[in-house]
């Protein structure tokens, strides 16, 4: 028979499993239970809109059957089944993951010997049978099919697949256990306690019943009578098939019966995260609709999280039947990290995915959950300031666009859960920390935005701003400046850019005085201007400087971080979006009044040094020299 190549990423994974150091190995059976248990949630959520299934709600359930003389364990359900081209796709190549991300992520593993987070992460649950079998049949019906398929494989070395026959609609997965070695005992996969105490472990919220067959002792009748004529009993081992789950899903129970350590132990296997989620929101609510859910935050973005290939969620059951994986409308799309499921019985089975939509209860949930998630942030953020931010690190970037997004309509929502680096704290700071911390002659919230926030806090234009005492936000990111400008203000404080011409610092004297410096000075502002030509809009005298000889700012809407923004986006215009440049002169540096004395007594020179004292405030913005060499020959001129 024709034996088939597994695609390359999926060999190095089986590679992987078939080698696997990974001592969970026991993990297997609930990863080929869960499968068997979505395979049924998918037909009977087919039965329900559909006659022809012909299934009821308590036909269903999955069945491990295990062979202590063939050393073989059985899971079986009668799911949806799979065709032989979908266990081709399902079974043959990693389907869903074989992206750059993943084959980054096999590399990094692989260097690193670290199976874990690959397993967490990628959804390599089938494969996972390879960790404890030497071959794996697949024998599955699809509905709607009178044949089957038999998928078989010992390996890395291909798999074959073939037509055969099967009763009724669903999937046998059968494993053909390793020899035990020293070190590994993989034949106790085939002993029914065994397999009771893993369900028990791993699956035990599984919504179907998990049958198998389960040995007892029981007191028998021998048939036989003393010589009293009583009858003689003994005890004999009886093997009966019962259901060895509890079949109550774990979103049921009460805080006792499913702590905070069984949900996050839930929330790894089932959303595949490696980590323990910051947080765990429970919401029971009962009223125009009843509904329980179990929502989680993550700690860490998963690898596709800023891109279109992530598809948020939460997963949608009514009276424990699954209506929907990923059931969008529930969330706000500047919450759309957060994963969990939400169970109703008020919500009507039969609703379709464009009806769902305009569901009235499921809006009501959808705005309750906006709500519990806000309010779990804020609390983290107020009592597990670490946890918080590590949060903010992965999904920061997501709350700013969520208040640039949809016009600002979820502004106020999202404002309070903003963190800032401090350059006078050196930390990060809510706008309410900074706002509270405010001296009574402060009248705005100063930033700076630089690539870095290092560099945001060591920009010239932050001098005048620190000599007054008043801390400086630092911006960093490109939704920053965007998110202040919506905004606008805080706590009736506004924002303001530390490069903006008018800092508010000064008093009526002070700017009459400038005015009257910039008067006197009109000679070298506009010998310096003539020198730099078009590379700025004027040349001012400074108030913002201490120590440093110049500055480069903006007038206008569009600052340098701005600008900087729109031109790394692809098929921005190079003459549009420009900031408007503003050299800015400290005529109390060294440096400035050198070149000012130079303009009489070495003219060649002043025009060099002007030309260098540009490059100087450039550099400090961030804006490299557009031809290095001519740059370092200028400065050389000098000597
Ligand atoms: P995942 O469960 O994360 O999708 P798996 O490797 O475990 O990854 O399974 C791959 C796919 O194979 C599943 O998404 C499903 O479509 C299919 N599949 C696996 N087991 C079964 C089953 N028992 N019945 C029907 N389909 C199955």
């Amino acid at each position: 028979m024709e034996k088939k190549q597994f695609q390359a990423e999926s060999r190095r994974l089986l590679d992987m499993m078939i080698n696997s150091i990974y001592t969970h190995q026991e993990i297997f059976l609930r990863e080929l239970i869960s499968n068997a248990s979505d395979a049924i949630d998918k037909l009977c959520f087919l039965s329900l809109t559909d006659d022809k299934v012909g299934m009821d709600r308590s036909d269903f359930f999955i069945r491990l059957t295990a062979d202590k003389e063939k050393n073989t364990l059985t899971v079986s359900d009668n799911g949806i089944g799979m065709t032989a081209e979908e266990m081709e796709n399902n079974l043959g190549v990693i389907a869903k993951s074989g992206t750059q991300a993943f084959k980054a992520g096999l590399d990094a593993a692989e260097k690193e010997k670290a199976d874990i987070d690959i397993i967490g992460q990628f959804g390599v649950g089938f494969y996972s049978a390879f960790m404890v079998a030497s071959r794996v049949t697949v024998i599955s019906r699809a509905y709607g099919q009178e044949k089957a398929s038999r998928w078989e494989s010992e390996g890395a070395d291909g798999y074959t697949i073939q037509e055969c026959d099967r009763d009724g609609v669903g999937t046998d997965v059968i494993l053909q256990l390793k020899p035990d070695t020293e070190d590994d005992c993989y034949s106790v996969y085939a002993a029914s306690w065994k397999l009771q105490e893993l369900v028990k472990k791993y699956s035990d919220y599984v919504r179907w019943p998990i049958r198998m067959d389960v040995e007892t002792t029981e007191k028998v009748d021998t048939g036989e009578v003393d010589e009293a004529g009583i009858p003689k009993m003994t005890w004999k081992t009886v093997s009966k098939e019962e259901v060895v789950n509890s079949m109550v899903p774990i979103w049921q129970r009460s805080k006792k019966e499913a702590t905070d350590a069984d949900c996050i132990a839930f929330y790894k296997e089932k959303f595949r995260d490696s980590e323990d989620p910051v947080a765990v929101i429970r919401v029971n609510a009962e009223g125009a609709v009843s509904y329980r859910c179990l929502l989680f935050v993550p700690a860490q973005a998963p690898y596709d999280y800023y891109t279109r290939d992530y598809a948020p969620g939460l997963r949608l059951y009514s009276n424990g039947v699954m209506i929907m994986e990923k059931c969008p409308d529930l969330l706000p799309e500047c919450f759309r990290f957060v994963r969990g499921i939400v169970d109703s019985p008020d919500l009507s089975l039969n609703i379709s995915r464009e009806m769902l939509q305009h569901d009235r209860q499921l809006k009501m949930i959808a705005n309750n959950l906006e709500k519990k998630i806000k309010a779990e942030l804020s609390r983290l953020m107020e009592t597990d300031r670490e946890k918080y931010e590590k949060f903010y690190a992965a999904f920061g970037v997501q709350l700013k666009y969520g208040i640039v997004g949809d016009y600002g309509m979820k502004r106020d929502l999202l404002t309070d859960l903003l963190l800032y680096w401090s350059a006078d704290r050196e930390k990060m700071i809510s706008l309410k920390e900074y706002v509270s911390a405010m001296p009574e002659s402060q009248k705005f919230i100063y930033y700076a935005s630089a690539e870095t926030v290092e560099r945001a806090a060591r920009l010239p234009q932050t001098e005048q701003v620190r000599a007054h005492g008043y801390d400086i936000l630092c911006f960093a990111s490109d939704a920053d400046e965007f998110v202040a400008e919506i905004l606008m203000q805080y706590d009736g404080k506004k924002f303001c850019n530390v490069v903006s011409q008018d800092l508010g610092l000064d008093t009526d004297e002070e700017k009459a005085e400038a005015e009257k410096a910039g008067e006197a000075n009109r000679a070298l502002l506009d010998y310096v201007k003539e020198q730099i030509g078009d590379a700025v809009e004027s040349v001012k005298v400074s108030r913002k400087l201490k120590n440093y000889p110049v500055c480069l700012s903006s007038e206008g809407e569009i600052t340098l971080e701005m600008e900087r923004y729109f031109h790394s986006l692809p098929g921005t215009d190079p003459n549009a979006m420009r900031a408007r440049r503003v050299l800015e002169l400290n005529l109390d540096h060294p440096a400035v009044k050198a070149l000012d004395a130079a303009r009489s007594e070495d003219p060649e020179r002043a025009a060099v040094m002007a030309k260098v004292l540009l490059s100087q405030a450039e550099l400090v913005a961030g804006i490299p020299p557009k031809d290095p060499a001519a740059y370092s020959e200028l400065v050389c001129s000098l000597f």
